[in-house]
């Protein structure tokens, strides 16, 4: 959480307002997951999971970024598709940083995520330390993602290794580094499929976000709408450089999340009830 965002959680919680959180919102980066066999239930923006897990601590090639929000819970699917990232990367010498994946049982969050909901979401971090480079978890715990200008070759390989996974569902991407990997599609040897795995989306100059596909066993989990036609780098790739795709992305107040979390844990399914337990 930037120090910004601290300051509105702080003056919030001191002058209370009209729409009061509920209780448990309070416990949302320490309660455990649900014992239950896993499933991601819902949609990525609409969800939660049942049966979370994490990543056992001695992964290889992988690091977690600020532990402290309890965003490192996920379907075992994607906990194991990012395990066996990490020994791809670990073994070309580097590590890959990953942000926000779920918390313990998904749901909304106050800040930071519209999606992340039911356990299929992660953002990985551009920036990948060589192995060698000793990053402490305290670093990372205070380190903030770092947005780039231009992608350089490591870059183009994260992108291109998850792009390639089958398990992939889409990436978002930052509009601009979007527009390179099309000018640069021949030379990355991006096949059509990769190319129109990636969207365009806000933001994502400092991460790129994975989304992985519904597990066949998760009966609840609402697999995302196609990918619209097209590869994304042609006229639908020029909105976003237009002026109504820049106003579009306006930061919210502290008080515009809230109102926007209590709407989502309302419209919540009934299979997402756990959610809304204290314990
Ligand atoms: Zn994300």
């Amino acid at each position: 959480m930037n120090s910004k965002l601290l300051f509105f959680v702080l003056v919030f919680t001191v002058f209370s307002c009209s729409h009061q959180l509920p209780d448990f919102a309070s416990s949302l980066s320490s309660r455990l997951p649900t014992k239950s066999q896993s499933f991601a239930h819902g949609e990525y923006s609409l969800g939660c999971i049942d049966g979370a897990v994490t990543f056992r601590g001695d992964e290889k090639g992988l690091l977690i970024a600020h532990k402290n929000r309890g965003r490192y819970w996920g379907h075992p699917s994607l906990i194991k598709f990012l395990t066996d990232a990490g020994s791809v990367f670990y073994k070309n010498k580097k590590n890959i940083i990953l942000g926000d994946l779920s918390q313990s049982r998904g749901g909304p969050m106050l800040t930071g995520h519209n999606s992340h909901q039911n356990g299929l979401d992660v953002d990985i971090w551009f920036k990948m330390p060589n192995v060698e480079e000793a990053i402490h978890f305290q670093t990372l715990e205070t380190e903030e993602m770092q947005s780039i200008k231009n992608l350089d070759d490591d870059q183009k390989n994260l992108i291109k290794y998850f792009a390639s996974q089958d398990l992939v569902e889409r990436i978002f991407i930052n509009p601009s580094f979007k527009k390179k990997l099309c000018e640069d599609q021949g030379v990355l040897k991006l096949s059509f499929q990769e190319q129109r795995k990636m969207r365009a989306w806000w933001g994502h100059d400092d991460h790129i976000h994975v989304r992985i596909k519904c597990p066949s066993d998760s009966l609840h989990c609402v697999s995302q709408k196609p990918i619209p036609d097209g590869d994304g780098c042609g006229e639908d790739l020029n909105w976003w450089f237009s002026k109504e795709a820049m106003l579009a992305d306006k930061e919210s107040s502290f008080e515009e999340m809230k109102e926007i979390y209590l709407d989502k844990v309302n419209k919540l399914p009934s299979y997402c009830d756990f959610y809304k337990s204290l314990n």
